[in-house]
């Protein structure tokens, strides 16, 4: 791998077309923390995630939890049977089923042929078509011509049901199963040696899943990545699916959370509130999530800061840079680092294969010398906070693998590139409304009062059956 790319100075940026881009090898899955489950059911299938087959039990466990793993049941969508492409995600904000297949690649009259099946073989009362929400999940085979082959479909947060859709006899065909998992929820504490994804796997626990769910969880308080110390202690109850033949199936929601570091402590709720709204707060209430980010990417260190002037390594000359640049091994994910549209994909000049995203509340940011972009990526798309954009690279001017992030705030009506650091790392601190808050403080101290059980306990009679309804 050539990590100092001279070629690519302001002559010679332009030599070679971008590289076709490369499918990457699992679909995108641009919701949070459903990204891991997916993951951790994909690498369970594939033999990959040896912490589900060898999974241990902790501590005072009651039972005995197989070690068999119901494939079934993780990748459900006949994957092995059904030849084609797989593809998979989440219903964005405001989406529809049309727009979401669409954004998919699928045509519009295989989108109507699909909405006909499930009209035809799924009572309404069960799933209609035209009622669906953020988070619901589906996973596709599609063929060569792009013809749906088979669709598998789970509203969000309902884990009994499933909505098949086959292609039989080149005829579309629907149906409704049902899942039972069984839920628990489990308390986990632990003490950081050297790093958090060690102290995870320590508990007997898969750290593929719960690290990534712990950081998003304390974003703005802790990097995981760069901060965790010898000594810092952390403690969580996280819901464990099983099913029908008792096998762990996946984990759920991190249901509550606390990290104790030398100086300071955090401690973190989740809120699901009557609107089917959730988050994490603080036990005040106040929003522990940020409009940005605090970081496009797992970073090795900052290379170059936002400055007026610096040293330019490579036309050796003192010239603004007015960005942040991440060093990260090539094909490190880059992320949005808030819900957006994509407004610009390609080359530019200097930056290389570059992306910009253009956010709510007149901010845009920016994201250079990237390797590749995720796949099917094109301008006018949406994307999510956290969803995967681009791979780190060193294309254009750059003299290794690194993210070059632009930030930008509207100044007198234009786009002006600011520094970061002063506009994000801060959560918007936005309170449980009002309305709620009753509701939130039975919620949070049911979930509190968990994570006081010993470590190892599994606490399914005592798994919150809270009230839909506010009073
Ligand atoms: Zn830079």
């Amino acid at each position: 791998m050539q990590m100092y790319d001279y070629s690519s100075l302001p002559s010679a940026s332009e030599q070679g077309k971008p590289r076709k881009q490369r499918k990457p090898r699992k679909p995108r899955k641009p919701r949070r923390w459903f990204f891991f489950l997916t993951l951790i059911g994909v690498s369970v299938l594939f033999g990959l995630g040896n912490e589900a087959t060898e999974y241990k039990p902790v501590v005072e466990l009651k039972k005995k939890v197989s070690a068999s793993v119901d494939a079934e049941l993780i990748l459900p969508f006949a994957a092995q049977k059904a030849e084609g492409t797989k593809i998979s995600g989440y219903i964005a904000r405001n989406e529809n089923l049309t727009d979401t297949f669409i954004r998919e690649g699928i045509s519009r009259t295989e989108v109507r042929q699909l909405i006909g099946a499930l009209r035809k073989g799924i009572p309404r009362a069960s799933f209609n078509p035209n009622v669906v929400r953020q988070g619901d999940r589906y996973a596709l085979v599609i063929d060569s011509q792009s013809a749906i082959q088979h669709l598998e479909y789970t509203k969000r947060g309902d884990r009994e049901t499933r909505f098949v859709v086959e292609r039989i006899d080149g005829v579309l065909k629907a149906r409704q199963e049902n899942l039972p998992l069984r839920r628990e929820a489990i308390v986990v504490f632990g003490r950081v040696k050297d790093t958090i994804w060690n102290a995870l796997r320590e508990t007997g626990e898969n750290p593929a899943f719960l690290c990534d769910k712990l950081e998003y969880i304390f974003e703005y308080y802790i990097d995981f990545y760069n901060d965790c110390r010898k000594g810092d202690e952390f403690g969580f109850v996280v819901e464990k699916l099983y099913g029908k033949s008792g096998a762990f199936v996946r984990y759920g929601d991190i249901l509550s959370a606390q990290y104790k570091g030398g100086k300071e402590s955090f401690q973190a709720v989740l809120y699901i509130d009557p609107d089917s709204k959730d988050g994490y707060y603080d036990s005040d209430g106040r929003s522990l999530q940020g409009l940005f980010l605090r970081k496009p990417l797992n970073f090795t260190r900052i290379s170059s800061k936002y400055a007026s002037r610096r040293f330019h390594p490579i036309l050796k000359r003192y010239i603004p840079h007015h960005g942040v640049d991440y060093a990260a091994p090539t094909g490190t994910k880059v992320w949005a680092i808030a819900d957006g549209t994509v407004s610009f994909v390609g080359r530019k000049g200097p930056l290389g294969h570059y992306i910009e995203v253009e956010h709510n509340n007149g901010y845009k940011t920016g994201y250079g010398h990237l390797s590749r972009y995720a796949r099917g990526l094109k301008r006018g798309q949406r994307v999510k906070q956290k969803q995967t954009i681009g791979y780190v690279g060193a294309t254009g001017r750059a003299t290794g693998p690194h993210l070059h992030f632009n930030f930008y705030a509207t100044v007198n009506g234009k786009y002006k590139l600011t520094n970061p650091t002063r506009a994000i790392n801060r959560p918007t601190g936005r309170p449980v409304p009002a309305k709620y808050m009753a509701h939130f403080r039975r919620q949070r101290d049911q979930h509190f009062a968990l994570l006081g059980r010993a470590n190892g306990s599994i606490v399914t009679a005592a798994l919150p059956t809270v009230p839909t309804v506010a009073e």
